[in-house]
């Protein structure tokens, strides 16, 4: 058992500056996930649109497994009723206003550290 070595983990104090923000769940997910994809791609590089159609495939395939999660009687109860054609124009409002915003400082480093 490694109790002891969890409670230490769990109380050890966050990385990072003092004065970090404070993170939305929202704003959590999207580093996760962009953390997640540069670090795959900075140890099995792979051409900029297979990258991206990789990405866009997991979206499609969490968004199916949310959905399931919301299906019959033990699914979450939170109100949620999946309605993939509606749901499908709301994610892709999402990914055509993210593409045409100006990259973010942060994000523009973080494609260098991808090209290296
Ligand atoms: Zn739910």
């Amino acid at each position: 058992m490694s109790g002891r070595d969890d409670r230490m983990s769990a109380a050890a104090p966050q990385a990072g500056p003092a004065c970090a923000e404070i993170q939305s769940p929202e704003g959590h997910l999207d580093e996760a996930l962009r953390r997640a994809f540069w670090q795959s791609l900075h140890r099995a590089p792979l051409p900029a649109m297979s990258a991206l159609e990789v990405a866009a495939r997991v979206v499609g395939a969490l968004y199916r497994q949310v959905a399931q999660a919301h299906e019959g009687p033990n699914g979450c109860r939170c109100g949620w009723e999946p309605d993939p054609d509606c749901d499908l124009i709301v994610l892709e409002a999402n990914l055509a206003a993210a593409l045409l915003q100006p990259p973010e400082p942060d994000l523009a480093r973080m494609v260098a550290l991808g090209r290296a």
